[in-house]
């Protein structure tokens, strides 16, 4: 994809380029190999939006680690949350015992993983973390604390490597914010 690509052109400024992007999934993937060593780390990745981060971040955690997907309901066709967090596909496993790491795109009033958090705490893991490549702590209306995150960002609507608007723009290989021309 080229930087004439109508998807590029949608965006009114590129945050983070491939490089970027890489540089700083690899360093999370050497930070939780190191911090998980002698452990078989649960991943799971929240659809669709963390998938690229997920395959990549993965591919960067030297350890015997196992993958499990969950999809939780998404913005739809806005750029704000409608606030109600609800499950659409659940893990096939369990997960007592685990040594859990919920991997999402991004944690913006925190209310997903939070109801996460609680969900997979009452099916008995015996540790849960929780990663995120972007976090927008400036946004949060519940409290929560993302342990791993590769980039803070501030309160625009972004898209790309995996972030959608109305499911498009995932496959955009930056992240970068999404001109507002294109939803208002
Ligand atoms: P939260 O529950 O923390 O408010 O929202 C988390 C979810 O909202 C993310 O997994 C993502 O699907 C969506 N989200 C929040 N901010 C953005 C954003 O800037 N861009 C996109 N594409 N999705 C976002």
């Amino acid at each position: 994809m080229t930087p004439n690509s109508q998807l590029f052109q949608d965006l009114s400024s590129v945050l983070y380029d491939e490089a970027q992007l890489a540089a700083a999934v690899k360093a999370l993937g050497e930070r939780i190999t190191q911090d998980y060593q002698g452990k078989s780390p649960l991943m799971i990745c929240i659809l669709k939006g963390a998938s690229l981060f997920f395959t990549d971040l993965i591919r960067q955690i030297d350890l015997p680690l196992t993958i499990e997907f969950m999809a939780i309901s998404s913005y739809g066709a806005s750029t704000v949350s409608s606030g109600e967090v609800r499950m659409i596909k659940d893990l096939d496993r369990p997960i007592k015992g685990r040594d859990v790491l919920i991997v999402e795109d991004i944690v913006d009033s925190g209310m997903t993983l939070s109801y996460l958090t609680r969900l997979l705490h009452s099916r008995g893991a015996n540790s849960l973390k929780l990663v995120s490549l972007l976090d927008k702590p400036s946004r949060r209306t519940v409290p929560l604390t993302v342990d791993y995150s590769c980039f803070q960002i501030p309160d625009a609507f972004v898209v790309g490597y995996g972030l959608d608007y109305d499911e498009k723009y995932r496959n955009l290989p930056v992240v970068g914010i999404l001109d507002p021309k294109v939803y208002s």
